[in-house]
């Protein structure tokens, strides 16, 4: 049975590479029938920020990925967040200490750091001397026993290679020469990541390690630990990075890094969601439009990208308004009801607002740009009644407004339809185009040539009492 998991550390809002972490540790589970195990790795205590565990969860269930086991809903392979499984690391790097894998190390910070000095003024890189490796039992006994801070460093063969298979980036081999003794369990008794990932995920029963790439270079440590204790490796996937640009990983010193930036910035998660998927993984087709279950579908490590992928807002922006076009008209109310609120536009109907703002919103932040004229007539001056497609300038929409003003005044119901039949009627009377008659319209009820909509929908939008003092404000102009 595959189980996957996704381990982040609640260290702030969800990045998107860790977004796509999850996604693709999700997918592979679902489509293989495995399950998709959430495990928080909150043991660097410094980095720990209140409530993103709760980002963690709201972001995964607001997209729908479920999660088999769980800090919250449990499991077999419980508990499911570091610092409360803190009890169970010791025990294993005793193990490694009695065999002579792993040993107590009582160098001070001072001391590592003085050594630390020396090194970079010989112009050699700190790598911890296996000085405490060193040390009798007895003296080791002793310190203990006196209670001297300690940590359990792991004892890295001098020579020889350390390697491992990675799905993605296929043979990776480092010579042990180049590898630190790296620090297993710390000074306060936490665990450190790199030990913890390694019980973990083989006490949890993971199958297949998916993460970033940035843990490539550690991963030959780790499966010293594997070796050291006998155990069975999990397949490793590690993912190439999402970039800026050709040079930069996406950061969150760029901003824009966060999954809640995004939708922040009026995306739709669904939206968010499939390009993330398409960044670093393609289904082997022309599809770009996936829902989640798709996805599940869909999915396949062979599909996954060897190269790092750029990130594209444009596309992104794209495949947004894509999205937005396929909401039903209620969705789409819902989704533009808080940005007609900020525009000031909150009691207009939404039919028509929809009808005319769907097509034309990529996201949805744009629609109070789009729309504030509604809520306050723009200044504008008498030369914005000049078009030349629609035969118009100052002189013809003095005309048009002189006819139409008392024509709408005398409007018994402020309808769409009403407004149709009489405006149409009246241009085909005049023998006038009707663009000749609705651009003037349009100018003096929204102040400004783009609109979206035209002189009909504003006017039932602003409803009789608005549009007929625009309308005469306007002519006032001419
Ligand atoms: N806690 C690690 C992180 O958030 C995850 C590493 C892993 O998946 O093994 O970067």
């Amino acid at each position: 049975m595959v189980r996957t998991r996704f381990a982040p550390s609640p260290t702030g809002y969800m990045h998107l590479g860790n977004l796509r972490s999850a996604l693709y540790t999700y997918l592979y589970a679902k489509h293989n029938g495995g399950r998709f195990i959430l495990r928080i790795e909150d043991t660097d205590r410094e980095r720990y920020v209140e409530g993103a565990t709760d980002v963690i969860y709201r972001t995964l269930q607001s997209i729908g990925m479920q999660w088999d086991e769980g800090p919250d809903i449990g499991g077999d392979y419980g508990p499911y967040v570091q610092s409360e499984r803190k009890a169970m690391y010791l025990p294993y790097a005793e193990q490694l200490v009695r065999e002579g894998k792993a040993y107590y190390c009582f160098c001070t910070k001072e001391e590592l750091d003085e050594r630390r000095a020396a090194a970079a003024a010989r112009g050699e890189t700190f790598k911890y001397d296996k000085h405490c490796l060193h040390m009798s039992r007895e003296e080791v006994e002793r310190r203990l026993a006196a209670g001297e801070p300690y940590v359990i460093r792991q004892n890295v063969p001098e020579t020889g290679e350390a390697s491992f298979d990675d799905v993605i980036y296929g043979h990776i081999a480092v010579d042990c020469a180049e590898l630190d003794d790296m620090i297993l369990i710390k000074a306060d008794g936490m665990p450190t990541y790199n030990f913890a990932n390694v019980i973990d995920d083989h006490t949890m029963g993971i199958t297949h390690v998916m993460r970033g790439n940035e843990y490539l270079a550690s991963t030959p440590k780790y499966n010293l630990l594997y070796d050291a204790f006998g155990w069975e490796k999990p397949a490793y996937i590690h993912m190439t990075p999402i970039m800026r640009d050709a040079q930069h990983k996406l950061s969150k010193r760029d901003g824009d890094a966060y999954f809640e930036d995004y939708l922040n910035k009026g995306y739709l998660k669904e939206a968010i969601v499939n390009y993330v998927a398409l960044l670093g993984w393609n289904p082997g087709d022309e599809r770009e439009f996936f829902t989640l279950d798709e996805l599940i579908e869909a999915f396949s490590i062979e599909g996954m990208s060897k190269s790092p992928a750029i990130f594209d807002v444009n596309k992104l922006t794209w495949m947004n308004a894509e999205y937005i076009r396929r909401l039903s008209p209620e969705a789409f109310t819902a989704h533009a009801a808080p940005y007609y609120a900020e525009a000031g536009i909150g009691g207009m109907d939404t039919g028509i607002l929809c009808r005319i703002l769907q097509p034309r919103t990529e996201v949805f932040t744009q629609i109070p740009g789009m729309v504030d004229f509604l809520a306050a007539l723009p200044e504008y001056e008498a030369d914005l009644f000049t078009n030349k497609k629609s035969k118009t300038n100052p002189e013809v929409a003095k005309a048009v407004l002189e006819l139409v003003i008392p024509k709408l005044e005398a409007l018994p119901d402020w309808t769409e339809e009403a407004l149709h039949e009489t405006l149409l009627g009246l241009a085909a009377a005049q023998g006038m185009k009707n663009g000749t008659l609705l651009w003037p319209v349009r100018i003096a009820l929204a102040g400004r040539q783009v609109t979206p909509g035209g002189a009909i929908e504003i006017a039932a939008l602003l409803g009789r009492e608005e549009s007929l003092r625009r309308l005469n404000e306007g002519l006032k102009k001419l």
